[in-house]
């Protein structure tokens, strides 16, 4: 009987899954099968050191080609799964070949959503952040005195923002909800984000979407925006989020909501394949989420290695993610969905500071700026189910770490 592991995928989640089985010991045959043409790598240096040139590709690589051969995991690099055959357990590549699998793995990540080609979506200069192509490609045009119009005032906006204009470029951010970060954090977060991108000469319109792109024989020379008004740009960077890639799941007849829907084990609704990362969505706290950060490709695909080895310990997500902007380091412990009330701290260090989320009372996560202290003890004391009390939080004096580990140490004693 076939027991090939086959994980569609080369990205953070799938490379996990991979690391994970063979810590374990596991020495079924594997293969991993990408779309880009390269071997598993990091993205959030993308829209960071590696688009300001300040770090070369290589570095982001997880290991070196030869470290898949060496364990017994065969790359197949260039040539994407287009359907999977539930029935005959097989893979169907778009080369033509056919893979069986014992266990599927599919981490197929998400794509950036795009602009309708309606209003310009499809034009020349217009770009996205998601892949080192991507980056390559507005590596080329990200030069002093330019001019970009950055649509959307999300993470990947907000960091794209801050790399051009350390870059010397003159940069005009869009976002079309009332305040940048509107999806993913409270107020008090977005109010330090947006003070930091203005001291730095970001112009920020908030309230404001795109009409159109305006063009000139087939490229993208400005705007109309919401309000009529109109803006030139030397070229746009889109980041209005991502979608999930559940294509071939949805096809094959898995369950698929926004996401593949998998349970606490990372299996799908078909038992002999799983889904970690970005294209997976799973229940958590009573709600069906699905999460884009590397705490959770890791963790959840850490999750399915187990589970196909036959080991049975459920996902218990302890969600965390960051973002550097400008001399900015936002760090987030916890999901703040649902959440009811917000508390912000003022750190020890000079413009240390931290947002704190309650929901029904309880502690549900933190957002920490150029605070490592409060995202440090957040983290642990989410990790612990610690409810840091109101005063607790409200003594600046009061070191956040101390307090934690006497909190843990009376809570086990
Ligand atoms: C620019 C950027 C910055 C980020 N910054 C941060 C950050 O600061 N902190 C943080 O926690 N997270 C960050 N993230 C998110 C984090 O990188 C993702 O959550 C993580 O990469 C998800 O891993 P994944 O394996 O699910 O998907 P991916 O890493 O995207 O890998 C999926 C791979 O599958 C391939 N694929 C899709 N379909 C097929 C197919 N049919 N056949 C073969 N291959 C296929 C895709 O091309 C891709 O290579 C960032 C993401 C981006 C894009």
């Amino acid at each position: 009987m076939e027991n090939r592991l086959v994980i569609v995928g080369a990205g953070q989640s799938g490379f996990a899954v991979a690391a994970k089985l063979r810590a374990l010991g596991d020495q079924r045959p594997i293969t991993m099968i990408g779309d880009e043409g390269l071997p598993p790598y990091q993205r959030p240096p993308l829209s960071k050191t590696y688009l300001t040139g300040a770090v070369e590709f290589g570095s982001l690589l997880f290991r070196p080609e030869d470290w898949f051969r060496e364990k017994g995991i065969d790359l197949r690099l260039s040539n994407p799964v287009e359907e999977i055959d539930r029935q005959t357990k097989h893979v169907v590549m778009r080369k033509g070949d056919k893979l069986a699998f014992g266990d599927l793995v599919l981490t197929t990540g998400a794509s950036p959503r795009r602009l309708p080609s309606a209003i310009g979506g499809d034009l020349d200069g217009v770009y996205v952040v998601r892949d080192k192509r991507d980056c390559d490609l507005l590596r080329r045009v990200m030069h002093p005195g330019r001019r970009v119009l950055i649509v959307g005032g999300g993470y990947i906006g907000l960091e794209a923002a801050a790399v051009a204009r350390s870059l010397g470029l003159k940069v005009l951010l869009l976002e079309l909800g009332t305040r940048i970060l509107q999806r993913v954090a409270a107020s008090d977060t977005s109010d330090i984000v947006r003070a930091v991108h203005l001291a730095n000469g970001v112009e920020l319109r908030e309230d404001t979407g795109l009409r159109m792109l305006i063009s000139d024989k087939g490229r993208v020379v400005g705007a109309e925006l919401s309000d009529g008004s109109r803006v030139t740009a030397d070229f746009v960077i889109v980041g209005i989020g991502v979608v999930p890639n559940d294509q071939l799941a949805r096809a094959s007849g898995l369950a698929v909501g926004n996401g593949i829907s998998v349970d606490e084990y990372g299996r799908t609704s078909d038992p002999s394949i799983f889904a970690a990362g970005d294209c997976a969505e799973f229940s958590y706290r009573g709600m069906s989420v699905r999460l884009e950060s590397v705490q959770n490709a890791v963790d959840q695909a850490e999750t399915v290695a187990t589970s196909i080895t036959g080991g049975r310990a459920p996902y218990q997500p302890q969600p965390w993610f960051w973002s550097d902007q400008f001399d900015l380091k936002l760090q987030i412990a916890g999901y703040n969905a649902g959440y009811d009330r917000t508390l912000v701290r003022n750190g020890q260090r000079p413009g240390a500071k931290s947002v704190w989320y309650f929901q029904q009372e309880q502690f549900i996560a933190v957002d920490a700026i150029n605070d490592p202290k409060a995202f440090v003890s957040g983290k642990r004391m989410l990790a612990l189910g610690i409810n840091p009390p109101e005063e607790i939080l409200e003594n600046e004096a009061l070191d956040l770490v101390e307090y934690t580990r006497s909190a843990t140490a009376s809570s086990a004693a």
